[in-house]
């Protein structure tokens, strides 16, 4: 399964909020049932590849009555949970990577990460591109037809503690690290070290 850190960053930029609770509910099977099993628990969407939905048609109708009607009949968070829900399987049938060798498969997975990382890594894209102001604390809706800054301090604390998490990650795993160098424009990274981290992650 793809890290954590991927469905999140995923999340982030399509929701504003990485949704992480939803990612941990869903695989908490997997300390029991690793790899591709966990997913014969919560995963009801994934299951249901081939025959709800492919990758042609990754999002059919059913998605968006159900998407309304949690809406209208609960509330917007509830809405963008079950999207959340669905959006994590759908990411974990891409991370499959049917049809490549094992060790492509690996390949793949990593630079996959590491493009996740470089681009939680630059708040200038997230802010003008995916419309998340991580550092002011904002996301851009469509309220109205009409699109609006609104404030969310949650944000900026999520994004915090996923910043922390991709440090942690990037001073363990070396490939990992060149991979996110050479998606460019993260100097900074060569000179990673213990003093170059803030203090709550260092040691
Ligand atoms: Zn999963």
């Amino acid at each position: 399964m793809p890290r954590g850190l991927v469905h999140e960053v995923q999340l982030l930029v399509t929701f504003g909020l990485p949704y992480h609770y939803i990612h941990h509910r869903k695989d908490a099977a997997a300390s029991r049932l690793p790899g591709l099993r966990h997913r014969r628990i919560r995963h009801g969407w994934y299951r249901s590849y081939g025959k709800l939905w492919n990758l042609d048609a990754p999002f059919p109708d059913v998605i968006r009555e159900r998407t309304s009607r949690t809406a209208a009949f609960k509330d917007a968070v509830r809405a963008e949970e079950y999207m959340s829900w669905v959006a994590h399987d759908f990411l974990d049938k891409i991370w499959d990577f049917d049809g490549l060798t094992t060790e492509q498969r690996a390949y793949t997975r990593k630079w996959w990460e590491a493009f996740h990382i470089w681009l939680l890594l630059r708040p200038d894209v997230l802010r003008d591109w995916a419309g998340v102001d991580v550092e002011a604390g904002k996301i851009q809706r469509l309220i109205d037809g009409s699109e609006v800054w609104e404030d969310e301090p949650e944000v900026t604390r999520e994004y915090q503690r996923l910043y922390r998490r991709v440090f942690f990650l990037l001073r363990r795993d070396r490939m990992l690290r060149r991979l996110v160098e050479e998606n460019g424009d993260l100097r900074f990274l060569r000179g990673l070290s213990n003093k170059a981290l803030p203090a709550d992650v260092a040691g």
